[in-house]
């Protein structure tokens, strides 16, 4: 079988339109899974309702001290 130009067109299109979607999927679910990490990061004080980010990224359940008032508020809690 000879390979004709609109045969090869064909194919670097969807070839094309198959590596756009993978690149695509991909990007979308390392954005999701850096969004859910950064959310699991997120704290806010039960006391003084201020928001802050745990920065060593300790594990759920575990008790961080608000900068602000010093209140112990457990992750994931
Ligand atoms: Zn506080």
């Amino acid at each position: 079988m000879e390979l004709t130009v609109p045969d090869f067109v064909l194919a670097v299109l969807l070839c094309s339109g198959c590596a756009v979607l993978a690149m695509a999927s991909v990007s979308r679910w390392l954005h999701a899974r850096e969004e859910a990490r950064a959310a699991g990061d997120r704290l806010v004080c039960r006391l003084c309702l201020h928001a802050f980010v745990d920065e060593g990224r300790l594990p759920r359940g575990r008790v961080i001290d608000c900068p602000v008032c010093g209140t112990a508020n457990e992750k994931g809690g």
